[in-house]
């Protein structure tokens, strides 16, 4: 048997299909285990491009609500991410907080306006927007670099030494941002790629 990109092995079990074009757009399972192969095309685009607003709504409450409130005796702050990312911006720190702009902020948006480009006009039933494949193509080459995560588990490492100095009351941005990271694995875990790519080449209205 010839492998090429019309195969597809099952995660669980490694039992390998080759699915027809057709076939990649409808909901698949493994015939050995029931694993989900392929989502059905209308449910894999909606999910993408629902979770993809959702992420940016999100991203927007994350950087203007307050994220951390700290009272130490008569001292009280609350700030928000955009404070924690301007804070940084001077001198030597600088890098540091141009790096974590394009990593935790700009590369995410990015990431989730790319898909709802590539993607919406296949919901509405409308004709790919012009270079929709290359924007579809940029939001799977961007997902490494898509570091939201990343940035939380530093948050708790702060939290923890901060703890015993001052008290620490989460915002509303911070329970956005626990969401935005919840949001963003399950679009990955049930991303796939097949049935996008497919379906933004076959889709001929
Ligand atoms: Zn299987």
């Amino acid at each position: 048997m010839i492998y090429d990109s019309t195969c597809i092995a099952c995660p669980h079990c490694d039992v390998v299909y080759r699915l027809s074009a057709a076939r990649m757009v409808t909901r698949t399972r493994c015939l050995r285990c029931g694993y989900q192969l392929t989502l059905g095309k209308s449910e894999a685009i909606a999910r993408v491009v629902g979770l993809a607003l959702t992420s940016t709504i999100l991203m927007g409450i994350v950087l203007f609500a307050p994220f951390l409130h700290l009272n130490a005796g008569p001292f009280a702050s609350s700030a928000s991410v955009a404070d924690v990312v301007l804070g940084f911006a001077t001198g030597i720190m600088m890098p540091l907080a141009f790096a974590v702009l394009i990593f935790i902020i700009v590369v995410p948006v990015a990431r989730s306006l790319l898909l709802i480009y590539a993607l919406a006009p296949l919901l509405t039933g409308h004709a790919n927007a012009s270079g929709a494949q290359s924007s579809l193509r940029w939001a799977f080459v961007l997902k490494p670099w898509a570091m939201a995560e990343i940035f939380m588990v530093g948050v708790a490492v702060a939290l923890v030494k901060i703890g015993g100095m001052a008290t620490v009351h989460t915002g509303t941005a911070f329970w956005a941002f626990v969401l935005l990271v919840v949001v963003n694995t399950f679009q990955d875990t049930f991303m796939c790629r097949n049935t996008l790519w497919t379906s933004l080449a076959t889709n001929t209205t």
